[in-house]
């Protein structure tokens, strides 16, 4: 599990079965989000627990998890499980 970023404290954790399965229902609801996904992001490594943050969109009030590594530096690419948009935590 990569500790937090600056001021990105996480809201919980979860399962590497819990993040797969939520992602996997997030891209499903979210047209195109995986083809960002795989543009935007590199494959997780294994881990047993992932950290997941409160969404950032005002308003929102989702849970972003983490779905891969942001290609330009070390941050985890997230996706909301509610409104679908992408960020870096
Ligand atoms: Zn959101």
């Amino acid at each position: 599990m990569s500790s937090n970023i600056g001021q990105n404290y996480p809201y919980a954790s979860e399962t590497e079965a819990e993040r797969a399965a939520a992602v996997e229902a997030i891209l499903a609801a979210h047209e195109r989000l995986a083809d960002a996904v795989a543009a935007e992001s590199t494959p997780l490594d294994a881990e047993e627990r992932w950290w997941t943050w409160r969404c950032r969109r005002k308003g929102c009030g989702g849970i972003v998890h983490a779905a891969g590594y942001a290609r330009d530096n070390r941050a985890v690419y997230v996706v909301c499980d509610r409104c679908g948009s992408t960020s870096l935590r």
